[in-house]
């Protein structure tokens, strides 16, 4: 547990919740000198692998504050995913002719990825404020009073809620989160195989029983995430290989010897009706949520935080108009609003119900994979390149 420090009773920003996008955020914002205050309800870091995959992308806008080579050098990098029946290839998505610096997808828990955001911005001043939990948001026409739940007033210019899926700041904002939940339940794990597996790939199975991600990480662990119809609540290396099994590789069959860790969730697919309600903004998981198909949650997250960072230094260290923060919901929002239909897509596609159904798509992807414009379309998909904003 970590001892509790000195909440300042006033910030230019107040970022409430330090996951990726708020670390992130607050450590762009102490970079260029911008007096942010960043809070957390828990004790300490998540110390959990959650999303594991940092696309181009986010890579490449991460230079800005200075930890991409670090998460490279801290990760696994694969150039392509792949789509699977068994052990037959569907569909090919290549990374490694991508106009990028970063022609790759990195494998790194989000534990590692967190940690090296933490020490950014501890390099730059900042810190993380924990066990201090904001249950209300009030603004008037000069700032915004936040309340904690024992009773602590904290004043700012502006408050970003990177509080994630169940957002106080979005509730008190009053902005709706429209979409709905997956029938589906997934199961998560890292885990040892006997085999090196997918040592340079990930892979996506696509089987009658549900969808398998398999993906290596570093230390020689490998990632398996899996649709379910009832995810059980204690995960054992007996039903991960049944899994397997069932769905992943008939050749070369992977054997689990080891599970290191794992958890269950269901899945949302929602986006906010609008990222800012006057001095509040939304950013991360609290602006979007959607299917883990393709890795982009984190990711997109990441890429709000740092966009947003840049308008709030603009207005608040370089004197630009407030106008020019409209801009922030112009340009993430509908790349936000593309990432959560195109895994959509890849979701609905993947769990495709019926036998016949299932042999069309697969015929209709193996056709797919002759075209080198569609590995190009998919690659600049995934890697998140087509959404880059301009901002
Ligand atoms: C089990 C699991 C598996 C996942 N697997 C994947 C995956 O494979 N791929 C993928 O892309 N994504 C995955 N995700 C999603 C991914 O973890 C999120 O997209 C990412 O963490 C979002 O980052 P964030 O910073 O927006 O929010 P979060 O990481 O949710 O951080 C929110 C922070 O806000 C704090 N907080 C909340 N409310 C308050 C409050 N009122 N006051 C103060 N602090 C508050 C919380 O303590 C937390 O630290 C997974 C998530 C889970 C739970």
């Amino acid at each position: 547990m970590t001892t509790r420090t000195e909440l300042p009773s006033s910030a230019d920003v107040l970022v409430v919740g330090a996951g990726p996008a708020g670390l992130t955020l607050a450590t762009a914002l102490a970079q260029q000198g911008v007096d942010a205050v960043l809070v957390d309800k828990a004790d300490g870091p998540a110390s959990t692998s959650r999303a594991s995959v940092v696309h181009a992308r986010t890579l490449e806008v991460l230079r800005a504050i200075g930890v991409s080579d670090e998460l490279v050098s801290r990760g696994v990098t694969v150039p392509r995913f792949t789509v699977r029946d068994r052990d037959r290839i569907l569909l090919t998505v290549p990374f490694d002719d991508l106009p990028t610096d970063f022609p790759f997808t990195l494998l790194v828990p989000q534990d590692v990825t967190e940690q090296v955001l933490l020490d950014r911005l501890r390099n730059a001043g900042g810190t993380v404020h924990r066990r201090h939990e904001v249950t209300a948001v009030d603004q008037d026409p000069s700032g915004v009073t936040a309340k904690t739940a024992d009773g602590r007033l904290i004043r700012a210019s502006y408050v970003v809620g990177t509080d994630g899926m169940h957002s106080t700041v979005r509730e008190r904002s009053g902005i709706a989160f429209t979409g709905d939940t997956y029938a589906q339940s997934f199961v998560l794990a890292d885990v040892r195989l006997a085999h090196a597996g997918t040592a340079d790939e990930v892979a996506l199975y696509f089987a009658p029983e549900g969808v398998t991600v398999l993906a290596p990480l570093p230390g020689g662990r490998h990632r398996i995430v899996a649709t379910v119809d009832e995810a059980p609540e204690h995960l054992t290396v007996a039903d991960l290989q049944a899994l397997l099994d069932a769905r992943g590789p008939r050749t070369h069959p992977a054997t689990v010897t080891d599970l290191v860790w794992s958890s269950r969730f269901r899945v949302h697919h929602r986006l906010a009706d609008h990222y800012r309600a006057g001095r509040l903004f939304l950013a991360g998981d609290a602006a979007h949520v959607h299917s883990p198909a393709g890795g982009q949650g984190m990711n997109t997250g990441i890429q709000d935080a740092l966009n947003l960072a840049a308008k709030l230094t603009e207005v608040l260290r370089d004197g630009a108009p407030a106008t020019a923060l409209d801009a922030y919901e112009a340009e993430r929002r509908p790349v936000a609003e593309e990432v959560v239909a195109f895994t959509h897509r890849m979701t609905k596609i993947a769990t495709v119900g019926n036998g016949p159904l299932r042999s069309l798509r697969n015929t209709a992807l193996r056709a797919l994979d002759w075209i080198p414009a569609v590995h190009r379309a998919m690659a600049m998909n995934v890697s998140e390149l087509a959404t880059a904003d301009r901002g």
